[in-house]
């Protein structure tokens, strides 16, 4: 008789399951210099930045409520949205291979890139095939990710943002910190600055002079500066908000007409694409086209919607190329408690709505993903030992699971990645920090009623420490840490459990016999494992 093997399990979901070291790991911008604690205490300290932080995502925020607010089926489309991305993800095989079929069939290129180092190279190679030695770029957050400007000047190639914020960005030898608005920490002034300064530098048609801070007039000056780098370009190089795979075409939805100038003037158009932002047909792309505008930049629709399929002789670039990119979406798949993060359709609504992000800005989040959605999903592209203190860049007040198209529940999903980031930490033999410490501690002391009951009689002395001040602004270690930032409230003079005993007694109990003591558990005095004072403070008994 044949001895019955394990038992397959009976349904295959289509989810790949495949974890590091199989699974290529993001590399490329997805990780700051310092941890974020660090960096967010500098950024909390430049109040311009913090009022035009403010400013500018007030205003978002009030014109997204209002556009919303316009539709009655707002929340159904939401569902659709999320369940559209959540086939894509379960189905991903599938879809890719329909993608590329397309585009090939309609005279594209597909190439396929493991991670930013393979992407980059791709881009190298066929930028050189074309003798170019600059490039104009639009809606290039994922060539942010993968540092494709720094890859490009290596070999000589200058490349050119022409999104007005990213030019901003870029003239400025700064870092984007918002995913929609990059130069959002950046207010009218110092964008006049920067374009006096810097316009005339790289061989570009400079500022005019006298130019003011109007908008109108900022504006100007970049159609002017850009308009020469569209004629000369002979290589365009885009993102995409959204490849269609039953006809392989490409979207890009944008605000300036940039983009469209991008995309067809050049005879060489090359995009990146992270290889979740499919839909599968025509009719799922109308759900994202109401979504993202409304939640990205407050408008019912966007000004200009850029599509192409592969491409047509006489209109538009000669030859089409599409890098799909991995980079750690591969890994961030496998976890089912985590792969929701690749629903996200880039609006940064999470941003806006984000007490955290207002104050700090994106720099502090050291990825190129700033935000609630860069904290969760940052430390899954790159493997949450690479980017520990992002979970923890919240203060799970779930603005953000409100405000997300695609309801993203990234409160949830920031706790999960709080229980890898200790658990890796664990697993790594740490030394316990001093959280671990006092986690252990209360979980020991709370194990017993009596025991507890105790701690909060002893706890009472904490209110000599703060006698004068009415609060407690300042504890011993391993405490301190918690009064740095805050004070504490005074414990209170009696416990709810002292106060139940003292009126139980007064009232001679229920039942005459005094009442039941709250300290003591359902099993007498000391629980049902006997006297606690046996117990080690490790739950276990000492011998
Ligand atoms: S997580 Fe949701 S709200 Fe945030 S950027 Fe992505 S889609 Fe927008």
């Amino acid at each position: 008789m044949t001895q019955a093997g394990p038992t397959p399990p009976a349904t295959f979901l289509g989810l790949p399951t495949a974890a590091p070291p199989s699974a290529p790991r993001g590399v490329g911008m997805l990780r700051g210099d310092e941890p974020f604690p660090a960096a967010a205490r500098r950024a909390l300290g430049d109040a311009q930045l913090r009022r035009n932080l403010g400013k500018a995502t007030t205003t978002i925020r009030g014109r997204r409520a209002s556009v919303v607010a316009e539709l009655d089926d707002w929340e159904r489309l939401r569902a659709a949205g999320a369940a559209i991305k959540d086939d894509v993800l379960a189905h991903l095989d599938d879809y890719l291979v329909r993608l590329e079929q397309q585009v090939t069939a309609r005279g594209g290129v597909v190439h396929w890139a493991r991670d930013a180092h393979e992407a980059n190279q791709i881009v190298v190679d066929l930028v050189r095939a074309t003798g170019a030695d600059e490039v104009v770029k639009v809606k290039s957050m994922v060539t942010q990710e993968i540092g494709l400007n720094e890859a490009l000047a290596d070999v000589g190639v200058a490349a050119w943002e022409t999104d007005l914020a990213e030019l901003i960005v870029q003239l400025g030898h700064d870092r984007p910190s918002h995913i929609v608005v990059p130069a959002i920490h950046r207010n009218r002034a110092e964008i006049r600055d920067i374009f006096v300064r810097e316009m005339g530098t790289t061989g570009g048609v400079p500022a005019p002079a006298g130019l003011t801070d109007e908008p109108r007039a900022l504006a100007e000056a970049a159609r002017r500066h850009l308009r020469q780098r569209f004629l000369s370009a002979r290589v365009a190089i885009s993102g995409a908000n959204f490849a269609v795979a039953e006809t392989g075409t490409l979207a890009v939805v944008e605000s300036e007409g940039n983009g469209r100038m991008c995309l067809t003037l050049p005879d060489t158009l090359i995009t990146v694409m992270g290889l979740e932002k499919i839909v599968p047909t025509w009719r799922d792309l109308e759900v994202f086209l109401q979504l993202l505008p409304r939640s990205a930049t407050g408008e019912r629709m966007n000004p200009y919607t850029s599509m192409w399929t592969g491409v047509t002789p006489g209109d538009g670039p000669r030859a089409f190329h599409l890098v799909l990119l991995d980079n750690g979406r591969t890994a961030t798949l496998a976890d089912p408690a985590g792969r929701a993060a690749l629903r996200c359709i880039r609006c940064a609504a999470c941003l806006n709505v984000c007490p955290v992000y207002e104050r700090t800005g994106g720099h502090a989040y050291g990825s190129v993903y700033p935000g609630p959605i860069g904290a969760v999903l940052s430390p899954q592209l790159t493997g949450v030992t690479d980017n520990p203190s992002l979970p923890y860049a919240s203060t799970l007040c779930g603005a953000c699971l409100d405000a997300c198209p695609v309801a993203i529940d990234i409160p949830s999903m920031l706790v999960h990645l709080r229980a890898k980031v200790v658990d890796a930490d664990r697993g790594a033999g740490h030394r316990p920090t001093a959280e671990q410490a006092v986690m252990t501690t209360a979980a020991w002391t709370m194990a017993k009623p009596r025991r507890w009951a105790r701690t909060l009689r002893a706890a009472r002395l904490g209110r000599l420490l703060g006698r004068r001040r009415g609060t407690i602004s300042r504890l011993p270690p391993p405490l301190a840490a918690w009064t740095a930032s805050r004070d504490l409230p005074l414990p209170p003079s009696e416990s709810f459990r002292d106060r139940w005993s003292r009126r139980q007694a007064s009232a001679g109990g229920p039942d005459g016999s005094g009442g039941h003591d709250p300290q003591d558990g359902p099993d007498g005095p000391d629980g049902p494992d006997g006297p606690d004072e046996l117990d080690g403070p490790d739950g276990r008994t000492p011998r």
